[in-house]
């Protein structure tokens, strides 16, 4: 429908992007194939095909499908159809888009848009196998564009970006690079690993790390993109290989995967496993934290802002310093059970998960730091589970009028069953 609604027009209409890849790639491997996120371009035959056709395009296609929700960004003239959990689609997004390039006013910055050919729409696109078309209008549909040899590297397993500069135009291409590398199994091809590094030599990750009223969309693309990659099976693997390539300083110039960083991620998620099986916790950005808890203090408040992490985020990497000490400096002084437990309940999972990682990984030289980590794993495994052995309604049956002296004996009886005291 939606290809003849648009051949009515005189307008050619393409399936592109990641739609055209996991087609040819589900043909190849034979495998299941669930496309839920439809990417189309709308080209005009002439040079007057205005910047609206896709908006266009999408409203009457809503008008054929009302169940679809219609969203149209304006400033880029692109429309949505939104289908959740429609009897006929699932759950299914279509963006709509008039073919278009874009020019980049300087480096980093937001792309802006004007009207041009579905070959020049192929080539401002990231990878060659991102970055191909199947005519979905009449004469020719079905007709695979593919320009810059999108299907070679498919075969070849490559990512290949398609022009010199595509880093240095947008940084975050390095991570959906790598998250397309690690995802598929393929390799970046050397020319593109170059101009990788070519683009962090030159200091491109300056322009992701600051905090700078000119990238705020760079920094949600960037954020859009970790969350991708941390919450993906291959998150590990993929951390590595921004690693290798010099990538990580896209999140802050000093940020390395080190033997401490791996460690600690490598307990970050022993804590997930164990004390957040109900998937409570948002994994990812528990791992981004890990991340930027890394980084030396006075860095971790700004490159949570910058990467527009939740206000209770911000707040925990910014009291991380602050809270460690606490707990390091009380805890050779709690003597018994009740008293560790008086110290970390203050603190929520999320953060007693960093305290622990914080804690020097040299375990034989810092003893102190190897007694926090049992400590607060012995708190949120045990601990932190003990009830009093009378609660309330108990109180009450034994003739206690109830009051505030009520929260003072559960606590009593807390203190004293915590440390063996009595039940
Ligand atoms: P996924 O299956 O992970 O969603 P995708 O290829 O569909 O992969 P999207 O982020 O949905 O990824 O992007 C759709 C298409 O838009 C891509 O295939 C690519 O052609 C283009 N694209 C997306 N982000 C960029 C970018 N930063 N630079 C250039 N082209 C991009």
């Amino acid at each position: 429908k939606a290809s003849l609604a648009a051949q009515k027009r005189g307008w050619h209409l393409y399936l592109v992007g990641g739609a055209v890849r996991d087609l040819l790639l589900a043909d190849k491997a034979a495998g299941n194939l669930m496309i839920k996120d439809i990417d189309l371009v709308v080209d005009g035959f002439h040079k007057s095909a205005d910047v609206g056709a896709g908006v266009e395009l999408a409203k009457a296609l809503q008008q054929i499908y009302p169940a679809a929700r219609l969203e149209i960004h304006g400033a880029f003239q692109t429309a949505a159809l939104l289908w959740h959990k429609d009897p006929e689609f699932d759950s299914l997004w279509v963006d709509i888009a008039t073919a278009r390039t874009e020019f980049y006013p300087y480096p980093a910055a937001n792309p802006e848009v004007e009207a041009s050919s579905i070959r020049q729409d192929l080539y401002r696109r990231d990878f060659t196998i991102n970055a191909m078309a199947l005519r979905l209008t009449s004469p020719r549909a079905g007709e695979l564009l593919d320009f810059f040899g999108g299907l070679l590297d498919l075969q070849a397993k490559q990512i290949r970006v398609l022009h010199a500069n595509s880093f240095i135009e947008d940084p975050t291409r390095i991570y959906r690079g790598v998250r397309f590398a690690v995802r598929f199994g393929f390799e970046i091809e050397p020319q593109t690993k170059e101009y990788i590094r070519y683009a962090i030599n030159s200091g491109v990750y300056d322009r992701t790390t600051q905090e700078n009223s000119r990238t705020p969309a760079l920094q949600t693309r960037l954020k859009a993109e970790l969350k991708h990659i941390l919450e993906a099976l291959y998150w590990k693997s993929a951390l590595q290989l921004l690693d290798d390539l010099g990538a990580l300083q896209c999140i802050h110039p000093t940020l390395k995967l080190d033997r401490e960083l791996l460690w600690q991620l490598r307990l970050l998620e022993r804590c997930l496993q164990r004390f957040d099986q109900q998937q409570t916790l948002v994994h990812w950005q528990i791992r981004l934290e890990a991340l930027i808890a890394h980084l030396a203090p006075e860095y971790r408040a700004k490159v949570a802002q910058n990467l527009q992490l939740p206000e209770d985020s911000i707040a925990r990497l910014k009291n991380l310093a602050q809270s460690f000490s606490q707990v390091i400096e009380s805890l050779p002084n709690c003597q018994r059970p009740s008293q560790v437990v008086q110290l970390l309940r203050q603190f929520n999972l999320p953060m007693l998960i960093l305290i622990a990682m914080h804690s020097p990984l040299c375990l034989t030289t810092n003893g102190c730091a190897s007694t926090l980590r049992r400590q607060i794993w012995h708190y949120l495994t045990i601990w932190a589970n003990v009830q009093p052995i009378l609660n309330g309604n108990d109180l009450k049956k034994l003739g206690y009028k109830p009051g505030p002296q009520y929260r003072q004996i559960l606590d009593d009886l807390l203190t004293a069953t915590l440390d063996g005291l009595i039940g």
